[in-house]
């Protein structure tokens, strides 16, 4: 066929484009990014990435494993957004990356190839992406433990001495002592690995106990496809006879109101048959804002565990663990101890610094040194040292809606300025110690009222519009990490 004609046929279906489209592009916003960051790079983590679509102008990307999505939403979401906006001005405002394990089998094995690339090299930690495949048998597949999550791998420290222990009380005991348990923390710190510690010990412990883990996301998912196909019953019949019921990041579902119900159902029945149950959040229950308050006094029905920041102790022995997964690479206990000095975020962070400066050696063949430390994790160290700033916020709030620097601390009243302004607040009293006198005079001379009110509402719409959550999430990481 002439390619004048094919030209005509494409451009005369808008509706089949679109996703060719974005596609094309995509293939162009990565090949400059490819000359930015070098084939290796390329190869190892965006390679393994397809494009899923634009709505609401985000750009919606799909990343084979959770692993891979932080790492990518870490290091490189700023970069293809930057390359995008000037590419395609005002087509996104954002990006937004989502974890897809039943990725269809083409590009399932891209990915798989990619990933295993990455883990010969720098891993030896057993873990393959079938490991949803290799399950002991009191674990429903869909609802895979990480075999890297174990007790075994968990260090213990001060910040976390609690939570294990109930974690291993929880594990380890027949009888019940506590309903449920409650773990909560910032993000990294470890709530998850514990709670699949729980699992997998539970699974050699009690072969026959049955054990569902999953997330409030997950939960809320399952129940509004059944509400859709109209087999609630079945829903609630998975329910019925499991032993231990593991709910990760319940904030999730706070401000659903179906959905806290149907789990306060399944939560009261699961505790009247003594179930044992688990649930993780980012905060106790009093302070999830959205919980209805009879879930909420059910939460706290149990024992409450926070796990805390970590402290430099903790930090370089978690360093010296991971050590385990490191082959072949010789990283000096100088290096470790100046990692662990440095990145105080999260056990999360800490990790991915050290992934990073391995595959980097691995990568040049150049001996681990604190100076090469130090070039590889430059964006991580900055951000853990950089203090942010209002103006940084509001520069990079205003940019991402597409609006000037100055509107945001303007009186202008329209929507579209008005709702980046309020993000814009919520984000200062997240992560800078201002007060909210300070940040009213800060946005354009307001009065603490204001800001209060601002902050308020942003609070209030997280909780029911996962879009702006994420998007804020974004945000965050573009403010701390660009
Ligand atoms: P959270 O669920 O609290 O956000 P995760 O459980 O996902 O955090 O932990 C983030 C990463 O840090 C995981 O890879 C986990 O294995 C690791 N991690 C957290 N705490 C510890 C610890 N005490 N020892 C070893 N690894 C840890
Ligand atoms: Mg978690």
């Amino acid at each position: 066929m002439p390619h004048i004609k094919q030209k005509e046929i494409t451009s005369s279906n808008t509706n089949k484009t679109t996703l060719a489209s974005i596609e094309n592009k995509w293939k162009k916003v990565t090949n400059i990014l490819l000359k930015q960051i070098g084939a290796t790079e390329h190869k190892n983590w965006i390679q393994p990435l397809s494009i899923c679509s634009i709505q609401n102008k985000i750009l919606e990307i799909i990343a084979p494993n959770r692993f891979l999505r932080d790492w990518v939403s870490m290091h490189y979401t700023n970069k293809i957004s930057d390359i995008w906006k000037t590419t395609y001005p005002n087509e996104i405002i954002s990006i937004n990356i989502i974890t897809a394990p039943k990725l269809h089998t083409q590009q399932k094995n891209i990915a798989n190839n990619s990933q295993n690339k990455i883990k010969t090299t720098t891993t030896n930690n057993g873990q393959t992406d079938t490991w949803e495949d290799e399950q002991p048998k009191n674990i429903i597949k869909k609802y895979a433990l990480d075999p890297r999550f174990t007790f075994d791998n968990f260090v213990i420290g001060k910040s976390n001495e609690l939570a294990a222990a109930a974690a291993k009380r929880v594990a380890e005991d027949t009888k019940i002592s506590f309903n449920p348990l409650f773990l909560y923390s910032g993000v990294g710190l470890g709530k998850t690995h514990l709670m699949h510690a729980i699992g997998w010990k539970i699974c050699e412990s009690f072969p026959d106990k049955k054990i569902i883990y999953m997330s409030a996301e997950k939960f809320m998912y399952e129940f509004i496809h059944s509400l859709q196909n109209k087999n609630v019953m079945s829903f609630k019949e998975k329910f019925r006879n499991i032993d231990i019921f593991m709910v990760d990041d319940i904030q999730f579902i706070a401000g659903k109101e179906k959905v806290q119900d149907e789990f306060f159902h399944t939560f009261n029945s699961l505790i009247e048959q003594n179930k044992q149950i688990v649930i993780s959040g980012n905060c106790p229950p009093s302070e999830i804002k959205g919980l209805t308050a009879q879930l909420c006094s059910r939460l706290n029905g149990g024992l409450l565990a926070d796990i805390q920041q970590t402290d430099y102790e903790l930090r370089l022995a978690i360093l010296k663990s991971k050590l385990k997964y490191i082959k072949n690479i010789e990283i000096p206990i100088s290096v470790l101890e100046f990692i662990a000095d440095k990145i105080t975020t999260n056990v999360r962070e800490l990790e991915g610094a050290l992934n990073k400066v391995a595959i980097q050696a691995e990568i040049t063949n150049k001996p681990v040194t604190i100076k090469t430390t130090q070039y590889v994790l430059q964006d991580i160290l900055r951000s853990n040292t950089k203090e942010i700033t209002i103006d940084h916020i509001q520069k990079t709030v205003a940019s991402c809606y597409n609006i000037k620097a100055s509107d945001i601390t303007s009186k202008k009243r329209a929507r579209h300025i008005t709702r980046p302004r309020q993000i814009a607040m919520y984000i200062t009293k997240l992560l800078t110690p201002a007060s909210l006198p300070e940040i009213g005079r800060e946005f354009g001379g307001r009065d603490h009222t204001t800001a209060l009110y601002a902050i308020r509402k942003i609070e209030d719409l997280i909780p029911h519009d996962t879009e702006l959550s994420k998007s804020i999430d974004i945000l965050i990481n573009k403010i701390k990490y660009a």
